[in-house]
């Protein structure tokens, strides 16, 4: 972590910052030398909407998929915990989707980070997604023969051909999570609120069972057509899962309680004066 923060500061001091008009010479494919080179030991956070995907692509349940490809990592300071592609335990900690002659073998779902190489995203506040201040620029890794391919693009061009757009909108509540001003506290989560952002964010599955299994739909009114969707649909689920985390979390008017819940609640209140 301390050396992502580094890397930060570095980017935000030296590397000139881009738009999307700007342009850069870069391609890459099966017959560069430095073919799935940069697939190894490599640092890559998963979003939400990644691991959806991942797991999809998989055919593996949310657990399954955290058990066998993710890290953890535990840092004191951090705000909400964070989930990392676990490297393989081969020499050269090759990524576990990459394959010598195919290279990457979850391509059409691959992550968000890996779709956006060599074009990096910042910004000076806390989270390089934050809209205020973003921009642009180039990561060129000494060893990446990409560079001197021919092929030129402008930055939105290059997110266009990415299919990245369809991973930002889709990120958009997750950052509405991390960036919210409640966040932006000192003090990092407490350990239950810690437990719910992770269910919902990274284990769509156990946030399933979690509304269809506990008290939840007893407490809270959901209307039939959104607890259609989220039955089956990860991508709905996970957009309601955004929702309940800005009532749970931050205690916004995102869920409706049930009258009966809340009339009890009354009674309650009342009795104990
Ligand atoms: S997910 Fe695919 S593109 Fe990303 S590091 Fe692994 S093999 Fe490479
Ligand atoms: S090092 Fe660069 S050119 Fe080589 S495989 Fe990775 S991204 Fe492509």
């Amino acid at each position: 972590m301390k050396e992502i923060a580094q890397f930060k500061e570095t980017i935000l001091k030296n590397y000139p910052r881009c738009s999307e008009k700007d342009t850069f010479q870069f391609s890459c494919h099966r017959h560069v030398k430095c073919f799935n080179r940069c697939c190894a030991d490599v640092n890559i956070f998963l979003t939400p909407y990644d691991i959806l995907r991942l797991r999809k692509h998989l055919g593996v349940s949310s657990q399954k998929f955290l058990d066998d490809y993710t890290l953890i990592p535990i840092d004191r300071n951090q705000k909400y915990p964070v989930v990392l592609l676990k490297m393989s335990d081969a020499p050269g900690k090759p990524c576990p989707f990459v394959k010598e002659d195919e290279g990457c073998t979850v391509y059409e779902n691959r992550p968000w980070a890996c779709r956006m190489y060599p074009v990096g995203l910042a910004s000076p506040k806390d989270d390089d997604s934050a809209a205020e201040g973003k921009f642009y620029f180039i990561l060129r890794e000494p060893d990446c023969e990409g560079f001197n391919e021919k092929k030129e693009w402008t930055i939105g061009e290059w997110i266009e051909d990415q299919g990245i757009e369809e991973y930002s909108e889709l990120g958009e509540g997750f950052k509405e999570i991390i960036l919210h001003e409640r966040m932006q506290d000192d003090k990092p989560l407490d350990p239950k609120k810690m437990e719910m952002f992770f269910m919902v964010c990274y284990n769509i599955d156990s946030f399933r069972r979690f509304v269809f299994e506990s008290r939840f739909l007893q407490m809270f009114e959901v209307d039939e057509f959104m607890l259609e969707q989220i039955k089956t649909d990860d991508v709905e689920l996970m957009k309601f899962g955004f929702e309940w985390l800005k009532f749970s979390l931050f205690s916004e008017q995102t869920m409706k309680i049930r009258p009966d819940v809340l009339e009890a609640k009354k009674r309650e209140l009342r009795a104990a004066q």
